[in-house]
């Protein structure tokens, strides 16, 4: 899968020949956006309870009321996480909101974290799924003249959020560790970041 900036997400065939456009760079193998730092990349792929779907730099040739104007970080957490919170969840969210206040006061950000409970019927018998998505987006969009000092501070203090919000994750589910059954839900589709 990628997203329309040519981001690659879960699913990506490393064994593909990666084509950067002109505002991608390689980063292990992949096409990424050219101005996001390796250090917030190393980052994002080192966290305990998220993997990273995707994430963009937001683009100033985009629509001016397109999203793609925004940079954006978009997160899953892991099997445990996952767990944790789809089958804990009206226990779990006050607590994951009063964090996420504690570690975005200043409202130069959207955060939202998706849980989905569904059944999906096709060919096979139909079957429960779940899945959660954390999407942090950036309020401000790029512009022409941006020097991108805005924007370099934003994507900073996001991976720093995101850090602590990790811990949180990681914290939970080694408290509740053996606690539950196995995990037999699938993953529901989700439309990517657009
Ligand atoms: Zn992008």
């Amino acid at each position: 899968m990628t997203d329309d900036c040519g981001n690659a997400t879960q699913g990506h065939n490393m064994s593909e020949a990666v084509t950067c456009q002109a505002h991608e760079r390689l980063w292990r193998g992949r096409a990424v956006d050219r101005n996001l730092a390796d250090s917030w990349l190393e980052k994002l792929n080192a966290l305990r309870s998220f993997d990273l779907v995707s994430i963009c730099e937001g683009h100033c040739d985009a629509r001016a009321a397109s999203v793609r104007r925004r940079p954006a970080i978009i997160l899953r957490p892991k099997t445990a996480l996952l767990k944790l919170l789809t089958e804990r969840w009206f226990a779990l969210r006050d607590a994951w909101a009063a964090a996420f206040d504690r570690l975005w006061p200043e409202g130069d950000t959207i955060v939202e974290l998706e849980v989905q409970h569904g059944i999906v019927k096709d060919e096979g018998p139909a079957a429960a799924g779940v899945d959660i998505i954390l999407r942090i987006t950036c309020r401000r969009p790029r512009s022409l003249h941006d020097q991108g000092t805005y924007f370099n501070g934003w994507f900073a203090k996001a991976i720093f959020a995101l850090d602590m919000l990790d811990h949180l994750g990681y914290k939970q589910t080694s408290f509740t560790e053996g606690e539950y059954g196995s995990f037999t839900g699938s993953f529901l589709r989700h439309p990517e970041h657009s």
